[in-house]
């Protein structure tokens, strides 16, 4: 693991020329390698002509059909290469929650293993962490019912092999926030990680009783789009700074927060990652588009060309002075996009900052109905005066792009899907 990551500490100063002509290289090994020991490839690709790593070039790339998730279901085990490279050890199965679908079944060995975990260290690392630390994680956990919490002596598999740390406490994200809330406070955590949207909602209670986690030094997040409403909360309640990673259970990391902003630098000695727009042309900076994903270690089960279902914004390239390529922003799925009725598409933002002071509302749902039509699902602390319903609906629709009908539906409760994570917008259009 260190002399993996002694490379990365060379490697993510490169220039971002030199980073895509070592990709290029190690692209070309899993390309030739799929193309004559993967089935699904050997059949789907038969004219591809870059059976040898020396007939690589980027245009034919380019011109490869994507792989969708429904393709790797559909070619299940015909995507397992039929000769796994001696010396990459045993396979291990990854299975993805299925949070907007059904689950997606991957594989990868002890080689992809290794680099998932250095990645992690090196997130570690980038943001400076103190490993003495106490480190609580609320998420989905397999074996965790709601409520149950559990503790272990370190930090786990990315820093465990090399580095003494504090011990770790986890909870199910199942849990209630407020049983969450009062675990957190016994535990007192150096570290907290968990989705933004039970972060938003932890910080808001904590707020509400005015209860303080004097030392918690930083909140990491992962499993869904961060906004800027939970960075801002982060810091006023408990004075953290908020660290957001983006990784896929196919995948491992994919991109990491800049230890200097805001921004993420992709994990490029690990993963290409293409942006590309409706025509599948890759974005310019300050574009939008689809992330597709090509992991450069996995021998066992390629992924080539996989396209996650995400959509991410592309950055200029970072002051910080790494040759990792910038992605803005991470946005989420199609089924988050809003439609006007012109066609216009738009990535809505729903900060609790602007809409929680006008009612007694603890989770808002936004549900696009139809072209004119908005749904918002929400639970609140008791029945709404009409002037507080009528301040809600103007401080939801002036975040809107486009004057929609908006309706008002009150529910027990939001449910989170059944890999914890919870989407605050969902259209149902198109
Ligand atoms: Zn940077």
């Amino acid at each position: 693991m260190l002399a993996v990551l002694f490379q990365l500490e060379s490697s993510q100063w490169l220039a971002s020329e030199e980073l895509l002509a070592l990709q290029r290289l190690q692209l070309a090994k899993v390309l030739a390698h799929a193309l004559s020991t993967v089935p699904h490839y050997q059949e789907s690709f038969q004219d591809i002509r870059m059976k040898r790593p020396a007939d690589f070039t980027w245009e034919a790339w380019r011109q490869l059909p994507l792989l969708t998730r429904r393709a790797v279901q559909t070619a299940g085990t015909r995507l397992l290469s039929t000769a796994v490279p001696a010396g990459h050890g045993s396979l291990c199965r990854m299975q993805t929650s299925g949070s907007t679908g059904t689950p997606v079944t991957t594989y990868g060995t002890d080689v992809s293993q290794l680099f998932w975990k250095v990645f992690g260290l090196r997130d570690h690392l980038w943001h400076g962490r103190d490993f003495t630390a106490k480190h609580a994680f609320i998420r989905s956990m397999r074996g965790l019912k709601p409520g149950d919490s559990g503790q272990a002596a370190n930090w786990g598999l990315s820093t465990a092999p090399v580095f003494a740390t504090g011990p770790a406490v986890r909870m199910s994200i199942l849990t209630d926030v407020a049983a969450q809330a009062e675990w957190l406070m016994q535990q007192a955590p150096g570290y907290l990680l968990s989705y933004p949207s039970n972060i938003l909602a932890l910080a808001r209670l904590f707020r509400e009783r005015n209860w303080q986690l004097p030392g918690l030094k930083e909140v990491r997040t992962i499993g869904e789009t961060v906004g800027g409403d939970v960075r801002e909360i982060c810091q006023e309640v408990w004075g953290a700074p908020v660290k957001d990673m983006y990784s896929s259970q196919e995948i491992g990391y994919i991109a990491l927060q800049c230890p200097g902003h805001e921004h993420y630098h992709v994990q490029s000695e690990a993963v290409l990652v293409e942006v590309l727009d409706d025509a599948d042309v890759p974005c310019p900076p300050g574009g939008i588009g689809r992330v597709v994903v090509t992991a450069l270690h996995n021998f066992t089960m390629p992924l080539l060309r996989y396209e996650l279902g995400d959509y991410a914004e592309v950055g200029e390239p970072c002051p910080c002075g790494r040759g990792l390529p910038v992605l803005t922003r991470i946005l989420g799925r199609q089924r988050n996009i809003l439609t006007a009725p012109d066609g216009r598409k738009y990535w809505p933002s729903f900060p609790a900052s602007k809409w929680a002071d006008s009612a007694p509302v603890r989770q808002v749902q936004i549900i696009q109905t139809d072209m004119e039509k908005l749904t918002v699902n929400l639970v609140a602390d008791r029945a709404l005066l009409e002037e507080e319903e009528r301040r809600l609906i103007e401080g939801l629709r002036a975040l809107l792009p486009y004057p929609f009908q908006v309706s008002l539906s009150f529910v027990e409760r939001i449910e989170r899907s059944r890999s914890g994570k919870y989407e605050d917008f969902v259209s149902l259009v198109g």
